[in-house]
């Protein structure tokens, strides 16, 4: 499971997706080897968590470095749980890639055709989504916590992808990074009840000994999303890392009671 994790000891944690480093550039970041101190101790790339702007500037250049590109090519998503997808061009370089810049608002998924801009998506249990067309050359990013999911951003991704691109979704290779697994996913009967609804009974088991308690494989329900939206199972990417098992190299809002940093998911068209 942690085979493909990169750099470790010596420097930051990355998974890197398998994509050919002259047409795209996907990254995950961890925690350690950042400048943050606690609760959003090592690599924080989230400025809207209360931690000091300029730590996290430096940590958002120490991922910058290994992306290729400046920060001034970044551009973020407001990020409300929501399933708003938006198209994204050079009008837009820079927004959110420091306090100075308005994320994107009222968004929760980017895509773009545009060479040069990186796309970002942060996280911290949530599901961070990498999408990249090889054929039309389009990227795209989701932020997918339950809530989103259940309201298929995914699928809303890969169809903004063919309507304003044309791509195909048998050509589109997703990756889903670190993220809270169904090991330490608890949710409430009522979220159960709305997944079971969206997309069945497959995705969720009752929690021994706690009554009206279930575990979420978000996962799962991601992936059978992509699916029926035409992408092929093998080219649904799953790092297979849970934050929560792992808050010395991952953030984890649960694991930590909300007061944690964010983890960087980001693709670059080069
Ligand atoms: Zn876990």
């Amino acid at each position: 499971m942690f085979a493909n994790w990169h750099g470790f000891a010596e420097g930051p944690i990355w998974i890197k997706p398998r994509w050919p480093e002259d047409l795209a550039r996907g990254l995950f970041s961890f925690r350690p080897h950042g400048a943050s101190l606690a609760p959003y101790t090592g690599l924080n790339v989230g400025l809207h968590v209360g931690d000091d702007p300029q730590r996290v500037a430096f940590n958002r250049q120490t991922c910058g470095i290994e992306l290729g590109g400046s920060l001034e090519d970044w551009i973020v998503g407001e990020q409300v749980h929501g399933t708003n997808v938006a198209v994204v061009g050079l009008e837009d370089r820079g927004r959110g890639s420091d306090d100075l810049h308005r994320p994107v608002s009222d968004v929760d998924a980017l895509v773009t055709d545009t060479p040069g801009l990186t796309l970002v998506v942060l996280t911290a249990d949530c599901i961070p989504v990498l999408f990249f067309d090889p054929v039309k050359r389009v990227i795209a990013t989701a932020h997918s916590g339950w809530k989103g999911t259940v309201g298929h951003i995914v699928r809303n991704v890969v169809e903004t992808m063919h309507q304003q691109f044309g791509c195909r979704a048998e050509d589109i290779d997703v990756w889903m990074g670190p993220s809270i697994r169904q090991c330490c996913y608890e949710v409430s009967e009522t979220v159960a009840g709305i997944v079971i609804d969206q997309f069945g009974w497959q995705h969720v088991v009752k929690r021994p000994n706690k009554p009206g308690k279930y575990l979420l494989n978000l996962h799962s329900c991601v992936r059978s999303d992509l699916l029926a939206a035409g992408v092929l199972n093998d080219r649904v990417h799953d790092t297979g890392v849970c934050t929560a098992c792992h808050t010395d190299v991952l953030f984890s809002h649960r694991a930590e009671q909300g007061r944690t940093g964010r983890l960087l998911g980001a693709v670059r068209l080069v």
